[in-house]
């Protein structure tokens, strides 16, 4: 396999929540004086976007709209230590599927949801997309919303579950994000020469298809119930081509929009 760097594609964006967002912690323990459903936060103590919720989050809905959720398509991922429970996640060898491409394989044998063995190991290439860390803008967070919030850069919202036989409330306090909070988001796509074959603008305009789906979809958690959507907006997008590591030349600005509906590319 002969695998040369040709550029980068750079999009810089915010990305906007329009309705409260939670990215839990994944960590559900009580602390004393503390909400038993946080999330996630910096070591600021502000809240922000893990690049690897972004990421997996914008997989998922790929790997539906390629259609390769499909049960010769998916294997299991390993539970944490005894490997019996795992989710289901589509990785697969053909090195012309966009959705690996862009997301990556990981390496080693795996398990298809049929319980053969496969080995992806010679379709691995260096993963195309990286995705930052999404930081807090501050200032999004205005002070007019703050008088509403009931922590510093959050709210706590009461949800309950009604016993259908005892009619007995049990609330459960669920921390978000305000609508109305942004966040700082970066992505990159490497465009790549693997044998030959110069991938082009293929890889950015399927990030592109992914943000478009994420749009129509939430990020974080209890998405069906009123969390989550999420907007891109003042998006710019630079490309850097290989040379430009290794000279002055300043990167380009090839697409610009104030959303991500009206960007042209
Ligand atoms: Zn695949």
């Amino acid at each position: 396999m002969d695998v040369i760097l040709k550029g980068k594609y750079i999009v810089k964006c915010k990305i906007k929540a329009v309705t409260g967002l939670h990215i839990g912690e994944g960590n559900n323990s009580l602390e004393i004086g503390g909400i038993d459903n946080a999330v996630v936060k910096d070591a600021e103590g502000k809240p922000y976007i893990p690049g690897s919720s972004l990421k997996g989050k914008m997989r998922s809905l790929m790997e539906f709209a390629e259609g390769k959720v499909k049960d010769e398509l998916l294997v299991v991922t390993k539970g944490e230590r005894d490997g019996t429970s795992g989710i289901h996640i589509h990785i697969c060898g053909d090195e012309d599927c966009v959705v690996c491409g862009l997301f990556g394989r990981n390496h080693g044998k795996h398990k298809l949801k049929n319980g053969e063995e496969r080995d992806f190991t010679d379709a691995v290439l260096p993963t195309r997309l990286i995705v930052r860390d999404a930081k807090l803008i501050k200032k999004s967070i205005t002070d007019k919303m703050k008088e509403n919030l009931d922590l510093e850069w959050t709210e706590v919202k009461f949800e309950n579950n009604i016993d259908r036989i005892t009619s007995k409330a049990n609330p459960r306090q669920s921390e978000r994000v305000p609508a109305g909070a942004e966040f700082e988001a970066e992505f990159v796509v490497n465009r790549l020469k693997v044998d030959g074959e110069d991938d082009g603008d293929l890889y950015i305009k399927k990030l592109i298809q992914a943000m478009r789906l994420l749009e129509d979809d939430y990020l974080g958690g209890q998405g069906t119930r009123g969390n989550g959507k999420v907007q891109f907006v003042d998006i710019k997008i630079f490309y850097k081509d290989r040379d430009a590591y290794f000279t002055q030349k300043q990167p380009q600005v090839i697409a610009e929009a104030a959303a991500l509906k009206n960007l042209q590319f």
